[in-house]
């Protein structure tokens, strides 16, 4: 019984309206949150999940990765391929890697997966490109990623 009349105050009085409106009203008066990007851009934080880069190893001469192949095996999106030949010193080298942002989630399996760190990501979140050639992310293009925001160094 005290239920129904409570209802029905509430809809002869329009109480729910007023509270919606109370609520626009003070939302109104926040200040606005919206970005105007590009010309406001949002701080990089700390486990932000951008761009991939490669790091540099010891020597600074070549690439961290050893070709383990672990990254491609983990990658839920199948976006890694590792390609690995026989070294002039019958040493294992990676003659190729390569990243398909196109079917990249930014999970971070991949990270998560290498043994030595080889792999990273970056803040870099500005990732729109006009064709299909600039998302395949090469060894030689994630080296120079990591050249840039980690200069090189593990
Ligand atoms: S972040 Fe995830 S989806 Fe992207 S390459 Fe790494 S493992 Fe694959
Ligand atoms: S990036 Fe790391 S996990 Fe992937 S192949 Fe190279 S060493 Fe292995």
């Amino acid at each position: 019984m005290i239920g129904r009349v409570k209802k029905l105050f509430n809809t002869v009085f329009l109480i729910e309206i007023g509270k919606g409106l109370a609520l626009t009203l003070r939302t109104m008066l926040k200040p606005a949150v919206t970005r105007q990007y590009p010309r406001e851009k949002r701080k990089p934080f700390a486990g932000s999940r951008g761009l991939h880069a490669m790091r540099r190893d010891d020597s600074g001469q070549k690439e961290r990765c050893i070709g383990c192949g672990l990254c491609e095996a983990v990658c839920p999106a199948d976006a890694i391929t590792v390609i690995t030949a026989e070294g002039p010193d019958h040493e294992k080298i990676v003659s190729s890697y390569e990243l398909n942002l196109l079917r990249c989630v930014f999970c971070g399996f991949c990270i998560d997966a290498c043994p030595v760190s080889a792999i990273q990501m970056t803040p870099e979140f500005e990732l729109a490109c006009t064709s299909r050639k600039d998302a395949f992310y090469t060894k030689e293009r994630l080296v120079k990623i990591g050249d840039k925001y980690m200069g090189g160094k593990g």
